[in-house]
């Protein structure tokens, strides 16, 4: 049976949510033919253990700030609540089971592709949702083993696919929005008005006082 809709679930840290994620993903909204997208802010990134990142409140905040007026988005605390680490096959499990009828797509930048093979239950994700991957690096190489999953989005079932998105590449990354919010330069263009608001209100990824 077909699946009765394609939902997007869009993982990461979002510190912060930027011009990048939600560009690169609007460019493919309709071609992908999904209902939504969900965004799941990782409360711990398996990859990012020890790495510093702001509260997940704020990175839940920055979220819904970009996208709340845009009724394609919506951003779930899914992962924030859960105390472990984040791992994706977990999340499908959940959102498996509540949305049985339901195709899940879970996407990445193809900046993830080299790590795949390290994600935890690897396999068992392939059983429960496609991958379809936004490009975003000049270039990105699949594992040569992963490569029979390819396929055209057009020719893709309901799990166990991965596609490769063909969106415009747009160089927009949280590090250096990051960095440069730090070194006091301009960065305003490259997130939404209101989490640039945010961010500055907040003194967000300011270095920290000394004093
Ligand atoms: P950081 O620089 O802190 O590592 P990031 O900019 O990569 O952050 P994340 O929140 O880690 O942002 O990314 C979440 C997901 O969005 C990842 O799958 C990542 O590959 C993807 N992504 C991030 N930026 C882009 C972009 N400019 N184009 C396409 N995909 C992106």
């Amino acid at each position: 049976m077909p699946p009765s809709e394609r939902v997007a679930i869009y993982g990461g840290t979002f510190d912060p949510i930027h011009r990048g994620h939600i560009e690169a993903l609007d460019a493919v909204f309709d071609r992908m033919g999904w209902s939504r997208v969900v965004l799941m802010p990782a409360r711990v990134q398996p990859f990012k253990v020890g790495v510093r990142s702001s509260s997940a409140f704020d990175r839940y905040a920055m979220a819904v700030l970009a996208t709340h007026d845009d009724p394609r988005f919506e951003v779930s605390k899914l992962e924030l609540e859960r105390e472990a680490v984040s791992y994706t096959v977990d999340t499908l499990e959940e959102l498996r089971e509540a949305c049985p009828d339901h195709a899940l797509e879970w996407v990445i930048g193809d900046d993830n592709l080299a790590m795949l093979p390290k994600w935890k239950s690897l396999d068992r994700i392939f059983e429960l949702a496609n991958f379809v991957v936004l490009a975003r690096e000049a270039s990105a190489e699949l594992p040569s083993h992963l490569s029979s999953r390819v396929i055209a989005a057009e020719a893709r079932g309901a799990s166990g696919a991965i596609v490769f998105a063909g969106n415009p590449r747009i160089e927009v990354s949280a590090t250096d929005i990051r960095r440069r919010v730090a070194a006091g330069e301009h960065f305003e263009d490259f997130v939404d008005r209101r989490v640039a608001e945010y961010i500055s209100r907040n003194r967000l990824y300011l270095p920290e006082d000394p004093s």
